[in-house]
Order: C-alpha cells, then structure tokens, then sequence
C-alpha cells in the first residue's frame, strides 16, 4: 500500500508515527530517485519547507528536522522540536557578540544538522538530497520530501513597527511567530521565493501514484496551506485518482498545540472542524478534500465532502494508527489488519 502524507512540524511528525505504526517502515534506501523495494508498504511525507531560513548563516528546516528528529528518536518530546539533551552554548555565545537574531533557539547538537544541511546546498545539492542524506543517519522509515528545493518561505504581512498609520511591512514566518508570538497586527501571509518554484522530485508522482493521500492534522494555513501553494501540488490533489482526507487539527473547536487559530483568524477562516473542511473545499468543486476526519463530539457538514469521527488526540503511536486506519476507511481504503 503506498500513502502520501502531507505534513508541517509537531502534528505532522506525530502524525507520521501513526502512520508507520500501522504500516511499518519504509525501507531505507528512502530516497526520492531510489523509492526502496521489499517492505509490502511505502510511506511518502511531503514536508512543508515554508517555515525555512537562513539564520547566523546555517539553512534552518524546522518541519524536516522536527519529522526527521521524531521519526529516527531524536526528538526533545517536552519542546516538541529540536534535540534532546540540547546544550546551548553557541546561542549563548552568538548573544555575546549582539548577533542577531537573538530570539531564535539554536541548539548545539540542532547546530550539527544545519551545518551539514548548508555545507552540502552550498556545494550544489538539491534539499531533496541533503534530506535523503541525513535521513541515512536517523532512519525515519518514512519517505521525507521537501514539497519543493525551491525558496519557498512564509513571510507575514504586519503593521510596520513604529511605521505610520497604514504601513506594512512582510517579516518572515519565524520571526512572526517566536519573535512576536503572533501578537501584532497581522494581514496576511505571502510565499516568497523563486519565480519558478516546482514541487521536488518525487513529490506529484508520490501524490498521484499513492493509494491514499493523508492531510495530517497539521496547521492548515503555514502547514499544509504553504504545500499546497507550491505550483503543481494543488493540482495533484485535484487530480489524482487516490482519494484525499484530511484530518482535523482541532478538538472541542479548539487547537491541541501550535497556531492554528491565530493564522486561521488572519484568513477570516473560524477555528472549528466546520469552517477549516471548507476552507479546504471539496474536490468535486475547487477544493481538495474528499474526506474529512473530525474529532469525536465535534460537528461539520460540507457538501460533497464524506465526514467522519474518531478519537483525534495524537497520544501515542497507536492511539494515532487508529486515527489513520479510520481516515482510510472513511473513503473505502482497507488498511492492513483493519476492517474498512
Ligand atoms: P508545526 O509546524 O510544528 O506548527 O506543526 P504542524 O503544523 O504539523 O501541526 C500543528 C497543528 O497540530 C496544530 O494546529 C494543532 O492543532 C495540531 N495538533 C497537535 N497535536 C494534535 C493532536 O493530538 N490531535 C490533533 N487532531 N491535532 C493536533
Ligand atoms: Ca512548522
């Protein structure tokens, strides 16, 4: 069975560690030219690249790192990204020379991967492969795709700090959010990149070849919002033949963690299991969902979208297996040992 998943960060990690509980891993090689044979299962996240920057000159990927990190057991489960057991003696000393930025946390074990990351972009590799490189060392048993190599970034359209009445300024993603914890006035939110941004290698066909294709619970708007922006990959959606759900990131109408609702007031969407299904759309109109998995007690109705519910609090692996099995089965996908 082959599911594609589309991911951000924390939900979309943990969302995979459902994902490979049910199917078991993917066999390394995972690579996007070398797809890996003799598991009866593969698994493709599609990761969102949105959140990336550079920062003291090292290519930040926070959702890579946050599923690679979790995936391969790496992850601090406290904080929900970056290393466990992390010291922070090179943000502390960078501090001590005034660098900025000053308000993002670089750990010195996190520090390792970035460097690597950018010795070998620097040296010509795609993201793609850099991925495919570090993933050598953590083994997610999930296939990590940058939805694009391209720069695709986030930036945040804010009143302009002690601008005139009116002025706007686009700050990035991160510095949005860690630096002002989305507390300032805030209009909207733009890619920024290349002219000519393409999904990365191995990430259509993932979508098209797939079985299934999964919307973790991921933010709508950073998360899966900026993947789905990447030319190609919403018409992928549109057009594949595997059916498409998504699963709500939102219980008793409300976030389990993250910003899903500060991004989603931004867009005039409502934070309920309701308004982010049409948000979405359905795929028979303009939109890309087929199914759409709610929380149990939660309400939704929307057109030419099949509704269904289960438990959605992503507890543990298996808890979260669950939520995938009754995702699948929710469009008719029989997942193994399940009864769909
Ligand atoms: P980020 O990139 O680290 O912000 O992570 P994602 O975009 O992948 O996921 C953030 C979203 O995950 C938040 O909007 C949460 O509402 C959602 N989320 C976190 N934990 C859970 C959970 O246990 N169940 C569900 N349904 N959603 C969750
Ligand atoms: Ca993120």
């Amino acid at each position: 069975m082959k599911v594609t998943v589309l991911v951000g960060g924390v939900g979309g990690a943990r969302f995979l560690s459902g994902v490979r509980e049910l199917l078991g891993a993917t066999p390394f090689p995972a690579h996007q030219d070398d797809p890996g044979t003799g598991g009866d299962h593969e698994i493709t996240a599609i990761v969102n690249v949105g959140d990336d920057a550079w920062m003291h000159g090292v290519r930040i990927c926070p959702d890579l790192d946050t599923c690679m990190y979790t995936l391969g057991g790496g992850i601090d489960t406290e904080r929900g990204w970056g290393r466990v057991d992390e010291t922070w003696h090179a943000k502390e000393e960078l501090a001590a020379y005034g660098a900025d930025p000053d308000w993002f946390g670089l750990g010195d074990r996190d520090l390792a991967t970035h460097l690597i990351r950018t010795q070998m972009l620097d040296a010509g590799y795609r993201l793609s492969d850099v991925t495919a490189a570090l993933c050598k060392r953590w083994q997610p048993g999930v296939r990590l795709l940058p939805a694009t190599d391209d720069r695709h970034e986030t930036h945040v359209i804010v009143a302009k700090p002690d601008g005139e009445d009116g002025e706007r300024v686009a700050i990035h993603f991160q510095e949005w959010w860690v630096r002002h914890r989305a507390q300032i006035p805030t209009f909207g939110f733009a890619q920024v990149g290349s002219d000519d941004t393409v999904a990365a290698p191995g990430v259509v066909d993932a979508i098209t070849g797939a079985d299934v294709v999964l919307l973790a619970p991921s933010n709508p708007v950073v998360s899966i919002g900026a993947i789905v922006s990447v030319p190609g990959i919403r018409a992928a959606l549109r057009t594949t033949a595997a059916p498409v759900v998504g699963i709500s990131p939102v219980i008793d109408n409300r976030p389990l963690r993250g910003m899903a609702d500060e991004c989603l007031s931004v867009l005039g969407v409502e934070t309920s299991a309701e308004a982010i299904a049409e948000h979405y759309g359905a795929r028979s109109g303009n939109g890309i969902l087929d199914g759409w998995l709610i929380a149990d007690g939660d309400s939704a109705s929307v057109d030419s979208i099949a509704i269904g519910s289960a438990p959605l609090l992503m507890t543990d692996p298996a808890t979260t297996a669950d939520m995938v099995r009754a995702a699948c089965a929710l469009v008719g996908v029989a997942t193994p040992g399940g009864d769909a």
